[in-house]
């Protein structure tokens, strides 16, 4: 059976629930109508002019995306105005934004990288605890073992794809215990500082934020927005794959294999 688009919203909302996304943000169905059908999901981080073309040539029907497509309020839909909204209208594609709801929810995003790094996850950084136990942005994990400088360093770059880091602070290692958060951290720096981990991985440091800070006994790692975030694609893909699939689904959900970070080191 195929699903339709609320099917797909249904169980992208098992994995992401939206009542666990931030007041300010604009997850949830952004496009679409929920009767239609959504053979194939194409999943990426943000919709734009490439991701569309990559997505409509995957043949998609709905467009599960990190970043919301529609942030502010909308005053025209235009070809000049927003050619990417305008188009997926146009196309009959169905868009879907699990954003903060994804950041927030216990095997979100922070906990994919501290994952993959191999940490236990202790808590989150910044606890929702309304929300939920264990609920909230970023994440305090720890090592077994405490980790030397250089080789947790090598870590976060295998882990992210990198051959760069940027890094502040006097931290010299080892590392036993950290703070993740993908995305833009900046505002989480104290708190991390205040939990007493060895370092901080996050991304989009403002220099302001990071130079009050560069005294401080920690090793602050700004990998960047993109590679903190986009790490955490594959795995919502595939949750939401295997969910369908558990539910008696037929469809394809298509990883974007072309989205690139906007930023590079030449
Ligand atoms: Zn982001």
């Amino acid at each position: 059976m195929v699903p339709k688009v609320k099917d797909i919203v249904h169980a992208v909302e098992k994995i992401a629930p939206p009542h666990l996304a931030e007041n300010w943000d604009n997850c949830g169905l952004q496009i679409g109508d929920p009767e239609e059908d959504a053979g194939v999901v194409f999943v990426c981080l943000d919709l734009d002019g490439a991701t569309i073309e990559e997505a409509l040539a995957a043949g998609a029907d709905m467009v599960l995306t990190h970043h919301p497509l529609i942030f502010s309020p909308v005053k025209q839909i235009t070809a000049d105005n927003t050619p990417v909204l305008y188009r997926a209208i146009r196309e009959g594609l169905a868009v879907y934004s699990a954003h903060t709801s994804y950041d927030s929810v216990v095997g979100g995003v922070s906990d994919v990288i501290a994952d993959k790094l191999g940490a236990r996850i202790d808590g989150p950084l910044a606890p929702a605890a309304e929300q939920g136990d264990g609920v909230g942005i970023g994440r305090l994990c720890s090592f077994d073992e405490p980790v030397p400088r250089d080789e947790f360093l090598a870590r976060v770059k295998s882990v992210l794809g990198l051959e760069t880091l940027r890094i502040a602070g006097a931290g010299k290692g080892p590392v036993k215990r950290i703070a993740v958060c993908g995305g833009s951290g900046g505002s989480l720096l104290q708190r991390a500082l205040n939990s007493g981990v060895e370092s901080y991985i996050t991304g989009d440091l403002k220099y302001s934020s990071v130079r009050e800070f560069a005294g401080e006994n920690i090793i602050i790692v700004d990998a960047g927005h993109f590679p903190t975030e986009s790490v955490a694609l594959p795995e919502l893909a595939e949750k939401l794959a295997e969910l369908l699939q558990e539910n008696g689904f037929e469809n394809r959900i298509e990883l974007s294999g072309k989205e690139e970070d906007p930023f590079r080191y030449e």
